[in-house]
Formats: C-alpha cells, structure tokens, sequence
C-alpha cells in the first residue's frame, strides 16, 4: 500500500523550495535567467544573478539596484512566458514567490480564479467584477469558456453528478472574511440556472440565504457579513437534471454572540433589522425601542454598519419568508421571541445580601420578557433568581448570586435564540423538500469556517480547527486517490508504462495528518476525551486540565505543553496553534437548566412548548440520556463524523478562499497575508502532489532526437544512456524523472525547463 511511504513524508509549514536549483546557478548567470531575491524584511524581489562566490551572490533587482544576498535567500523564478498561468501546476519552477507573484499578476487583471491542480483558488475582489452576468453563464454551461471561476466546478460538478448517477460536493474553505459565503451563493445561483425552472424550489434555495445571513450573520472585525455557523446545502436533481429538492444542514451556531459581543462587532443582523424596519403596529405589539436602548445589542457601541440599510434588509428578509412559505402567525411568533431576548438583556437585578444573592428588579424589561413569552412575570423572575435543589423528599429553592444570576438570564437568551434558529431551518427544509429524495443525484455545498490562528486561541478555534484537520484528511485522500487513479488508468491502457516500465510508482508522496487526528480523537487518550474527563471533574480547572494534556500527550509529536502557565500547542496540518485552556471547562460543559426548560413549556406560546419539548425528548432517549450532560464538543464530534460520512459518498470538488488584505480593500495584495493563507490550505501541497505524477513521457528516441545536441558529450547509440545524460547534465532532481526502459517520464514542469535550455543555445 503506497500510503505507507506517503505517511513518511511530512513537511508541514515548511515552504517548498527547489534547493536543486543551485546547481544551475551558473546557467542562471549566463542565460541571465529570473531570480527571486529574499529582502531584509522577507519580502521577495525580481532579479538577475550577476555574479556568484560561495554562499553569496551578486543579484541586480528589477529596479537596478544591486543587492548582494545569500544563496539560501534566492529561488528561480519562471520564465515570462509562464507569468499568470491560470494553473499553478504549469509553473516550471514551484515555489512560495513564484506562487504568490502569479496569482497577484492575475488579481491586479480581475482574474480572481486560478487553479492550483484539482483545487480553485478564488481571491476575494473586494469589488464588483464583471464575471458572473447571465453571458458569463451561459457560456460556461454552453463550454464555450473555460478559465477557472466558480461556475466551471459547479459545472463540472453537474456534468459528473448526470454522467455518473453519484452525489457531489463543492467544499468552500478560507479564513474570515475570504469570500466563502458569497462564492457558495455563486455556485448556488450558477446550478439554480442550470436546473432551474421545474419545481420551483430553484427560487427559494437562493432565498434561503437571505434568511440564513439575517440570523446567522453578524458584524465582526473580520468581516461585515460573518456567518456565525457553517452550512451544507444539499441540492437535489431529477434523472432529467432539473432540481428536484434541497436540504439545508448547520453546524455550530456561535451562541454566545446573542449576549456577549467584542466592541466594534455587532449581535446577529435581525435584532437590528427588526428594530430598524418593523412596522409600527409590530413595534407596538412588541414594545419594541431602538436598537440603542438594548443592552445586548448597545454593548459594543456598534449598531450600524457602513452601507447597509437595516430596515431594507428586513423587507427582503419578509418577502424571503413568504417565498419559502413561513406562515404569517409563525413569523410574528418569531419576532416577538427576537424581542424577548432583547428585552432579557435589559432584565436586571439588586443585591439583596451581603452573600450576593439577588431579586430581580420587576421593571419593564422583565414585563416584557413574560408578556413576550408568554409566562407569569413573577415566575419568570423566581427562576432567573433561584435554582430548584431536592433535598430529600423536598424541593427547596436556592437564591443566586449576581453572577449566577446573569448566567441564568443570557442562558434563557441563548438558548431561545438558537431553538428559534433550529426551528427556522427546519421551516427551510419543510419547504424546500419536494417528494421523496434519491440519493445519487445531489450537489452539496458546504461553506465552513477555515483554519484559525490569533494571537489567543480558545475552545472556538479548536473546534474550528479539529473540523478543518478532518476536512484536510478528506482532501488528502481524495487527491492521493487522484493521483493513484492517473496511475492505474496509465497501467490499465499501456501495461508497459509505469510499472511495466520498470518505474517505482509507489514514490508518490502524501502528506498525512492522522497522527494530528490520533492526538485529538484517540480513546482513551485524546485531547477529546481528556476534555470530556476533566470536564465531568468539580475541582478541574483549566490548570489541571492542562497539566493532565502534558502528562498524557507528551508521546504525540504533534503536541507540545507550554512549560508554564495553561496553554499547550498542536501542530496542525496548516502550522502549529498555541491554545490557551483558560475556558474550555466551562465551553464545554454547557449545561441544560431544568429550570428553564420547564419554564418554556409553561408558557403560553406554541413556539416556546416546542423548543422545551424537544430539549426534554433529548433528554429522555436512551441512547441521549447523557446527551442533557454531553459536552459540547463530543456533540460536536459526532456533528463532524455524520458530515464526513456524508462527504465520503460524493465527488469532492474543493474551494479555497483567499483574502488579500485585512481591510477588505479592492486591488490591496498583501503578499505575507496571502502567503500565510496559502500555507494553512496548503497549495503549494496540493501543486506539489498535483504534480507528483510524471505527467510527461517521452520515448528515448523523442527526448535523444530534440535535446541530444545540447548534450556535452558525445551522443550515445543508446537512446535510454542519452537519456540518463540529458537528466545528469542539466541537473533536474532525481525525484522530478524516472528512466523507464522504453521513455523517459518527467513531472509537470521539467519538461518546461528543457525548453528553456533548448532555446537559449
Ligand atoms: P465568514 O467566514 O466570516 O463568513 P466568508 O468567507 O463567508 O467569511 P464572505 O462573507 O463571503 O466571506 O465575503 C466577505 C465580503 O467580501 C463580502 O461581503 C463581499 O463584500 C466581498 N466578496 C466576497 N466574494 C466576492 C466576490 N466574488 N465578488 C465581490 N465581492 C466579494
Ligand atoms: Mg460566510
């Protein structure tokens, strides 16, 4: 099983370099060939080689300055004829700069799709660009173009899903901010026109968006349209390729956006779109304020966002409702929970000891909350103060203290929020479900949060990340079954290529990060069950929890205690993270009130009793009995284990985002921010392994015929011994040849250089 070798190789965040190519320096210096030239502050610059003497080299910069630089710092660059290839996988030479300096070349053209192999690379414009129009389409689905852009995989996607009967996805990754959700609604939009107008679900999948984007989007740093979720939607199709259905999956609501929120972001987009664009009867019927007088949402002091019209928003996000059929009477029930979560936010309370118990203070806030509800005030107000404890046969009532209280009341908050959200999705899918759906004849599109890495980590970015590293794991098989698949099809036509040749095929090499997946899944010891363990432990605290991860995991070469304080490191396939514990206890624990569940199901609103009996039916199951106490992230084990079964009985098509610059400014590259991206989604990998099929053959014959006369030597009568030569003297490295007993076979590039020399004899 060549996966044995590949587990081998692993070069993690190194940058792929060719140091070959130094001993070409003197070809480099008389054909006076590119070079990129490392500067001071690790920027890269365009040069030529003037003179070399040991380890330093003499390079002239594009701007005439002469610089004088080590060897270690200077890599090739491509000949002209190669500048912003639209697949990276055509560059003769494969490093960072090279990479970098071709997809800038086309972003400042508006190319902002490229290929890197199997994969499209799409750079967020931060600007319109004219490349989705109705011509654009249509000449994508008539294959009258074929640069890479999102409709060609959606395309390519539809094509094979009808050719052969099986299950697609598109899986759209990049960090905050990159283009995910926008490129998802592109490719949406691209397979509505192509299976649209039978059914008339085509209509509503894009209008789901708009209702998605309300409640799961917000402002953050990062970006002013964050989702806050990750999202599959999974299209269905007729044998006639006509969309027949959809089904809509989420993953991970951010729940506690609702209560807490960082200054500059904002809550979620409704609460504010509610208040901007409610009429005035359902601003009475909800003694609804501005959005300024709610502590939730006024807390950060952000409650605009430049350019966007929150009252317009809600007027769309009505008609999106009535497309996708949500009853009037469902819709204002909806409302008036937003409003009662805004109202909790303004619940107060007063010492009443000097232990720190408290009332709650009985003013509007709380008023409201139990009208909107539909619950007694007064008992709404005992359960945000007291917790129920059985002390023998009896239940007594326990006060709280300030910051249990609190905690009470942005839980109520929490959890009516993300019911109201899980209840909207099945709206969705209630609506979007037309007839029974096969399996077989579906494209998935999945927009998920990319790999995280901040100055402070915590619990989040370790979900996010351990969801990235199994999405990663997925990617590497489906590329390294790629490459076998060239190779068996090569054995199966000619039998004497490759293995009848006398080549070693299984030099394919696979970059694999199970040991990463081991240290975080492995049971009993796993970063995932210590955290459950620990979790489930009174006296844990986030020191133990991470003296308990040196003293278990310290075997694994992919984790690293800090030696002082509570952070430890993991090195994921996109470069290493440190976390800090501080919280993971208390984000993973996520405790269910009893309390409050029965406080919902007291209440006279159908939405609430929903929500309350669907939490107690969790709770009664066998099977869920400790689904009240399981953690947060072995439900969101489980969630990722059901996703990936799901991916594994599609085609993958991959999407990497990228954004170039922080500011999310139209025509900024800022080349160590896009750098940095590209190494945590690993293109240069994916072009590296891409390439690793020696794509090229040539019979000795052929390669004698048009490169023997460069050779030095005398040709030799032996075609393969030339051959062998050829290789020698222009130094391509070993591993980029093999020498078969009838051709020779090159990966992708080599052949490029040959050319090179060719033409400048
Ligand atoms: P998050 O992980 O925070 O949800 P994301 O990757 O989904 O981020 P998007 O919301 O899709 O990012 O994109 C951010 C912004 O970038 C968009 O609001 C839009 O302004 C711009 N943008 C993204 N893709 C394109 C595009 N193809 N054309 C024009 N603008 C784009
Ligand atoms: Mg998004």
């Amino acid at each position: 099983c060549p996966e044995r070798e590949t587990k081998e190789k692993d070069c993690r965040t190194e940058p792929i370099s060719e140091p070959e190519w130094v001993n070409n320096v003197e070809f480099f210096i008389t054909k006076k060939l590119g070079v990129w030239c490392r500067g001071p502050n690790g920027e890269w610059h365009l040069g030529k080689i003037q003179s070399a003497s040991g380890d330093v080299a003499c390079v002239v910069l594009s701007t005439t300055e002469v610089v004088e630089v080590s060897m270690k710092e200077i890599l090739p660059a491509n000949p002209d004829v190669l500048e912003g290839v639209d697949d990276l996988i055509q560059l003769s030479y494969l490093n960072e700069p090279s990479v970098l300096y071709n997809l800038r070349v086309r972003y400042s053209q508006d190319l902002i799709y490229s290929k890197a192999g199997p994969v499209l690379i799409a750079v967020n414009p931060f600007k319109n660009v004219q490349i989705y129009g109705n011509d654009i389409r249509s000449a994508y689905q008539k294959k009258a173009l074929v640069a890479p852009h999102v409709y060609a995989v959606a395309d390519a996607a539809f094509d094979e899903m009808m050719r052969e009967e099986k299950n697609q996805s598109i899986i759209i990754s990049g960090e905050s901010g990159a283009g995910k959700t926008e490129t998802a609604k592109y490719a949406m939009q691209y397979l509505e026109a192509l299976g649209g107008g039978n059914f008339g679900v085509d209509n509503e999948i894009l209008k789901t968006n708009c209702i998605l984007e309300a409640f799961g989007n917000a402002k953050t740093s990062r970006n002013d349209n964050s989702s806050r979720f990750g999202k599959l939607m999974e299209i269905h199709f007729s044998a006639k390729g006509k969309i027949c259905g959809a089904k809509l999956e989420t993953f991970c609501l951010d729940q506690s956006r609702v209560v807490q929120l960082s200054n500059g972001e904002r809550s979620y987009h409704i609460f504010y779109e509610l208040c901007a664009g409610a009429s005035p009867i359902l601003k009475e019927r909800l003694n609804l304020k501005e959005a300024s007088e709610y502590n939730y949402l006024n807390q950060s002091n952000c409650l605009t966002i430049d350019r966007i019209d929150d009252a317009q928003k809600f007027h769309k996000l009505m008609e999106a409702f009535n497309i996708v059929q949500i009853p009037q009477e469902h819709q204002e029930r909806a409302f008036a929970l937003l409003a009662a979560v805004l109202w909790l936010g303004n619940v107060s309370f007063e010492v009443i000891d000097n232990e720190n118990h408290v009332d709650v203070v009985a003013d509007e806030a709380v008023t409201n909350v139990a009208m909107l509800m539909g619950c007694d005030s007064k008992e709404l107000m005992v359960v945000l103060s007291t917790c129920k404890l059985q002390a023998g046969r009896d239940c007594i009532a326990k006060r709280l203290t300030l910051p249990q209280a609190t905690d009470m009341r942005d839980s109520l908050a929490k959890i009516i929020y993300a019911s109201l959200f899980n209840w909207l999705v099945e709206q969705i899918n209630t609506s979007l479900e037309v007839g029974k759906l096969r399996t077989g004849r579906s494209i998935s599109i999945l927009d998920i949060y990319g790999f995280e890495s901040f100055k402070n980590n915590s619990f989040e970015q370790f979900c996010i990340n351990y969801a990235n590293e199994r999405l990663q794991q997925h990617f590497n098989r489906h590329l390294f079954k790629l490459e076998q698949e060239v190779i068996f099809f090569s054995l199966k036509l000619k039998l004497y290529e490759y293995e009848g040749d006398g080549i070693d095929w299984t030099k394919v090499e696979f970059k694999d990060n199970q040991e990463c997946l081991d240290l975080i899944e492995k049971k009993p010891i796993g970063l995932v069950s210590l955290l459950d363990e620990e979790s489930n432990f009174p006296k844990a605290t986030d020191t133990t929890f991470a003296n308990k991860l040196k003293h278990h995991l310290k075997a694994n070469s992919c984790f690293r205690g800090e030696r002082r304080g509570h952070g430890f490191r993991v090195s994921h396939y996109a470069g290493e993270v440190l976390y800090d514990t501080n919280g993971f206890l208390e984000k993973n624990r996520d405790p269910l009130h009893v309390d409050l569940i029965q406080l919902l199901s007291s209440c006279n609103c159908q939405l609430l009793n929903l929500f309350s009996s669907k939490m107690r039916d969790k709770s009664l199951k066998p099977s869920l009995s400790e689904s009240m106490n399981q953690s947060v992230i072995t439900k969101f084990k489980s969630q990722l284990f059901k996703l990936m079964n799901k991916l594994e009985d599609t085609t993958p098509h991959f999407i990497r985002c990228i954004k170039p610059n922080s500011n999310h400014l139209p025509g900024v590259y800022e080349e160590n921010h896009v750098l940095q991206q590209l190494r945590c989604c690993g293109v240069l990998e994916i072009v590296r392994i891409s390439r690793s099929g020696y794509h090229t053959r040539m019979t000795h014959q052929d390669l004698a015929a048009r490169y023997g006369f460069l050779l030095d030597t005398k040709l030799s009568q032996d075609p393969l011994s030339t051959s062998d030569s050829i290789m020698k003297q222009f130094n391509l490295p070993p591993e980029m040849y093999q020498v078969g007993y009838r051709k020779i076979y090159l990966r992708t590039g080599q052949i490029g250089l040959l050319e090179e020399r060719r033409e400048y004899v």
